[in-house]
Formats: structure tokens, sequence, C-alpha cells
């Protein structure tokens, strides 16, 4: 999944924008949410993804600082 994040500046705008881009499958646990495992007694176990706390998806937290452009 591709996201494209179009921004330009607000008249009225704060200096920083805080953006997301959800909807992401997690990359660590392939969007399972957590691991299972077995915890030494063979019982089978489900282990929380600590990426997407068993979401099984993760989303970008994109902050844009709008500033005084000095060098074009
Ligand atoms: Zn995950």
């Amino acid at each position: 999944m591709k996201h494209i994040l179009e921004i330009s500046p607000d008249r009225y705008g704060t200096r920083t924008e805080i953006r997301y881009a959800s909807g992401f499958t997690c990359p660590r646990c392939s969007g399972q949410g957590g691991f299972p495992d077995t915890n030494g007694h063979g019982n089978r176990i489900f282990i929380p993804c600590d990426l997407c706390d068993g979401t099984g998806k993760v989303r970008a937290n994109i902050t844009v600082e709008w500033e005084a452009d000095y060098e074009s």
C-alpha cells in the first residue's frame, strides 16, 4: 500500500500540522496482531505484537512544520 500525502499551507492554519496515514498492514506480524507461541507447558498462547498492539494495522503519524523558506 502506498500513500501520497498532499500538503499545502493554510492561511489560517497552524505552523505545525499532524497528519495520519492509516490502514497499513502491520509489517512485523503481517496483520495477524501477534504471534502464536507455547508457554513451555505445551499450552498455545498468543503474544500480542508490540508494534501494532494486537490490531494488525499500523498508521503513520506525520508532523508537518511550516517555516520561513530562505533558500528558494
Ligand atoms: Zn503487528
